[in-house]
């Protein structure tokens, strides 16, 4: 019989599935547009009616971006902040899509009928004052696009304080152009549908960037030590300063970080937690990366730190399995770290196997630590170093051949794995995991780098579902539209 999962302290953030997260959504944009029912504004001609109706749902979905940022774990505790990234990011081009056809079905049968006339009505629209913050708030959502795309060309502070204003723009111009422009926003319960949409995204942005940032003073960390692990990778213990309430998590999670006077969320930076709930305080393993992770090294004990978290759904209590198979990739260990050193804290009866690969045998971290659970835990180790200059162990790459080798007759069909490290090494072991025979919903991936792929056969598999999500909001929007506007 396979072993139920486990339950160790640590409240799970109580969060609703994704299917039913998918329904809530679809209800949620199409929502104004049954309020729209209620107006006593003339009928509309069927094509305006849709313009109508992308404009309502369009902007409601934009606003509902603002709850999908990864920022709010009753979102994201029940997905998974990979899954509500990759949603997140998927639902912008649909918001640009709808928005940007909001104006065009309204001109279309012009258009259509004599297209000198219709590009001249297109024209009076994107200028005229009364559709200005429309326009504005159309522009803005275009940029805050292209900028998503391109965002490793920015510094990542710059991308995201950019990111905040320009959907703050977006959101305040497309609301002021619904309630004063739109024909059944202008009064009655649609109008108040969007004052109340306004303060729930204002409500939104003061518990991001006002509460937390409160938080983040009034709530301090404090550094403890910091101790080399690896080849440019640091280990942080972080404890609560006195009066701080402890973060209550489950291994494998993680938290937001911020340091000294950059304590505001704008700065902040996720790290997972390489410990067990069952010790007081945080462990970060961190590698230095870029700006902020190059200066962790030369932290000062005492330095005051804000923590906010905990995020993800990086789990073992999630997922049931008789034997767990732990996969980490470079850095990729710390999140492994936490839910070995939890394995060890709880005495787990299961057989572990780890298989950790790194590029250089110089970046392995925790290597007498992992040796010393081996005592406690039924736990084989494999690991590989891609590089086989000075290391006399395993080389290459984790493939199926070192798989089948570290599970040894455990029947991958009735293990679990979890696995974190860089996008492509986490794709194919996720499709060898299944190819071997592992139930996909027993591979449980995270990667360090949102930007990381469509590539695993989980990915593609997730990316079907948002689109069946959207397929089903644009077939409502242009039925509910022709039936009730
Ligand atoms: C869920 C999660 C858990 C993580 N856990 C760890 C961990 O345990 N140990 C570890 O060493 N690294 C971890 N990372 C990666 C770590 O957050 C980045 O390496 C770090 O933020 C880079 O910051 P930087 O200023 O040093 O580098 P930069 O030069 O600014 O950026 C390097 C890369 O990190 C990305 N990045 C920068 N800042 C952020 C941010 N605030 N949020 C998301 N991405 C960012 C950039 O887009 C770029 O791709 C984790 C990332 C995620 C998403």
């Amino acid at each position: 019989m396979t072993q139920k999962a486990e339950v160790t302290p640590g409240a799970a953030w109580p969060a609703l599935p994704a299917r039913a997260m998918a329904l809530v959504y679809l209800v949620a944009c199409l929502l104004p547009i049954g309020i729209g029912a209620l107006s006593r504004a003339a009928p509309l001609d069927p094509w305006e009616a849709f313009g109508a109706g992308l404009g309502l749902a369009g902007l409601t979905a934009m606003a509902v971006q603002v709850l999908t940022s990864g920022r709010f774990r009753a979102v994201s505790g029940g997905m998974g902040i990979d899954r509500v990234m990759a949603f997140h990011k998927i639902a912008a081009y649909v918001v640009v899509l709808m928005l940007v056809l909001h104006p065009l079905a309204y001109v279309w049968p012009t258009w259509l009928d004599d297209p000198a006339r219709g590009s001249e009505r297109l024209v009076a629209y994107l200028t005229g004052p009364d559709w200005r913050s429309g326009v504005i708030a159309l522009g803005a959502l275009v940029l805050l696009v292209v900028m998503g795309v391109a965002r490793d060309v920015f510094r990542y502070e710059i991308w995201r304080g950019s990111h905040v204003i320009l959907a703050l723009v977006a959101l305040g111009g497309g609301l002021h152009h619904a309630a004063s422009a739109g024909r059944l926003s202008a009064l009655g319960a649609l109008h108040g549908f969007w004052w109340a949409v306004g303060a729930v995204i204002v409500l939104a942005f003061a518990v991001l960037y006002g509460w937390r940032w409160l938080r983040l003073h009034r709530q301090p960390w404090e550094l403890r030590s910091v101790e080399p692990k690896a080849d440019r990778v640091w280990e942080l213990d972080i404890q609560p300063a006195e009066g701080t309430a402890p973060v209550v998590y489950r291994a494998g999670q993680f938290v937001w970080m911020t340091v000294a006077g950059r304590r505001f969320p704008l700065f902040d930076h996720p790290f997972s937690i390489a410990d067990s709930p069952r010790r007081a305080g945080l462990s970060l393993i961190i590698k230095e990366a870029g700006d902020f992770t190059s200066t962790v090294g030369d932290l000062r004990p005492g330095t005051a730190i804000g923590i906010d978290g905990p995020y993800g759904t990086f789990t073992l209590e999630r997922h049931s399995g008789d034997h767990v198979l732990l996969v980490a990739g470079g850095v990729g260990i710390a999140p492994i770290m936490g839910l070995l050193r939890d394995l060890v804290a709880r005495g787990n009866t299961r057989p572990v196997r780890l298989a950790y690969a790194v590029g250089q045998p110089e970046n392995f971290a925790c290597l007498d630590e992992i040796e010393a659970a081996r005592a406690v835990l039924d736990l084989d180790v494999l690991l590989i170093s891609e590089s086989g200059e000075g290391w006399d162990g395993a080389t290459g790459y984790l493939d199926r051949a070192k798989l089948e080798a570290i599970l040894g007759g455990l029947a991958p069909e009735r293990g679990v794995a979890l696995m974190c490290g860089p996008g492509p090494m986490v794709t194919k072991v996720s499709d060898t995991l299944e190819d071997m025979g592992m139930p996909w919903r027993n591979v449980v991936y995270e990667r360090f780098d949102y930007a990381g792929g469509l590539s695993a056969r989980q990915d593609r598999r997730r990316t079907l579902g948002f689109v069946g999500v959207f397929a089903a909001l644009a077939g409502l929007v242009a039925a509910l539209s022709q039936i009730v506007l």
